[in-house]
């Protein structure tokens, strides 16, 4: 026997018990975005690196160290995708769908970052990323935000979730506060840690995106971008905080939101869980005006955010618990020889007239006592028996499970029409008896 082979380190499975939750998630996901207008589109997982380069920016920590990139056979360098703009983006453009248009759009998918992983922090993660392209705003910023609030109330888990917001401004009047803040920065140098310091020469405002303990003095006394803003950034700032308290959305603005990325403009936000610890943000988004020209389409304003899906089903299973797979709805257990070769045909026959049960049909033989524990275990409300004895007659039997009741019998004939009877009958039996 070979040795094991070790699944990649922060790259995770989810497994059959896990599932149902993630599906869950999915769904209301999915059925919330819908009930907004916005569509689907997929995009590949691999870009060229040069995307992720432009789009990001060369000095962010996703570029400068956490991107999988790797020469391909024909000798291009290529990346798996670390966020799923730049590929939307990039998509809207190589596909002529920009030209004055508008789009709602959102992905969902796998994406790689080469970092330490640790709890609610992995080389491979998914995201629900959401990106409304071709509305300056701030209508859309607030009916986005409103949409994300919305999906943590469906999802069971806004109690206790934390809504920043800032303005980051415009590239211009960024730069008048950039030099502010490297000044407070040289005069603090001797008490900045290696990553800040390295920021303070290529990036400056990143600093602010500290997650060491240490700098948290420090950049608490750094001065605020938000005394730097330009007045129409001021004005579409206010705007969106209006329409937040008009619908009820409450938030904080946190002057010191920065976010991870180079293309944020105006808007910034970030829901944050009650926890501690560097993996608290479970979505994040802003503003990206000047994204579209940088990647060389035709400049149209944006807004969007992503969402992660470990930490929010992390969040889920916490506060409500498991959401399981629906068991099936019958059993079925096969006794003799002549059961064990029909008893597929009769089920299939089933599975077209019920095209919404869900039959599991016992395999790979066992005993009548085996058979029925794996029922038992299926979690199903009925077991149908097909027996040879039964066969003979023209019949099959049928058992609720999961209530006391008599077996029954039901003409093969008319078999579907009994199995959804025996069905109501024993869902009504079983939640009588757990009333
Ligand atoms: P963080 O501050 O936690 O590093 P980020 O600012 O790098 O997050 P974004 O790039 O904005 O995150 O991604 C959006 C969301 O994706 C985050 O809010 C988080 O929930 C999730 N996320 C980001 N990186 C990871 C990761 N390595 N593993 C799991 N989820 C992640
Ligand atoms: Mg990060």
């Amino acid at each position: 026997m070979g040795e094991p082979i070790q699944p990649i380190k922060g790259m995770n499975d989810v497994l059959p018990e896990e599932i149902g939750t993630w599906q869950y998630f999915e769904a209301c996901t999915r059925e919330l975005l819908a009930a907004y207008g916005y569509e689907e589109i997929r995009v590949p997982i691999v870009e060229h690196t040069e995307l992720f380069k432009r789009a990001i920016g060369e000095h962010t920590d996703v570029v400068g160290k956490e991107m999988y990139t790797f020469t391909d056979r024909g000798g291009e360098s290529l990346t798996l995708r670390p966020e799923a703009t730049a590929g939307i983006v990039r998509a809207l453009i190589s596909n002529g769908l920009l030209r004055g248009q508008r789009h709602k759009l959102w992905c969902l998918g796998p994406m790689f970052r080469h970092e330490a992983p640790q709890a609610g922090r992995y080389r491979q993660f998914w995201q629900v990323d959401v990106e409304a392209v071709g509305w300056p705003g701030p209508d859309v910023d607030a009916e986005l935000i409103a949409l994300g609030t919305r999906l943590w109330e469906r999802l069971g888990i806004a109690s206790g979730l934390r809504l920043e917001i800032n303005s980051l401004g415009t590239p211009e009047s960024r730069r008048a506060y950039r030099e502010r803040l490297v000044e407070y920065l040289l005069a603090h140098e001797a008490r900045l840690d290696a990553d800040s310091r390295r920021r303070l020469t290529v990036n400056p405002l990143r600093v602010l995106d500290s997650k060491n303990p240490q700098m948290l003095e420090i950049i608490a006394g750094a001065p605020l971008l938000s005394e730097h803003l330009d007045p129409e950034s001021r004005a579409h700032f206010d705007a969106l905080c209006d329409r937040l308290r008009a619908v009820g959305v409450s938030y904080e603005v946190n002057p010191r939101l920065v976010r991870g990325l180079d293309y944020y403009h105006r808007t910034v936000f970030e829901w944050i869980m009650p926890v501690s610890g560097a993996q608290n943000a479970v979505c994040s988004g802003g503003r990206y005006d000047g994204l579209i020209a940088q990647l060389g389409g035709e400049s149209t304003p944006a807004i969007g955010f992503a969402m992660g899906v470990e930490r929010l089903v992390a969040r889920v299973l916490a506060v409500r618990g498991a959401v399981r797979a629906a068991p099936p709805d019958v059993y079925v257990v096969v006794s003799g020889a002549r059961a064990e070769a029909q008893a597929l045909e009769l089920i299939e026959r089933l599975r077209s007239e019920r095209p919404r049960l869900r039959f599991e049909l016992n395999l790979g033989g066992g005993n009548f006592k085996a058979q029925f524990r794996r029922a038992d275990k299926s979690g199903a409300p009925l077991a149908l028996i097909i027996g040879d004895d039964e066969l003979a007659r023209g019949v099959v039997a049928m058992k609720p499970l999961r209530a006391e009741s008599v077996q029954s019998e039901c003409p093969i004939a008319a078999l579907a029409a009994g199995v959804d009877a025996a069905l109501a009958a024993a869902t009504r039996v079983h939640r009588a008896a757990a009333s």
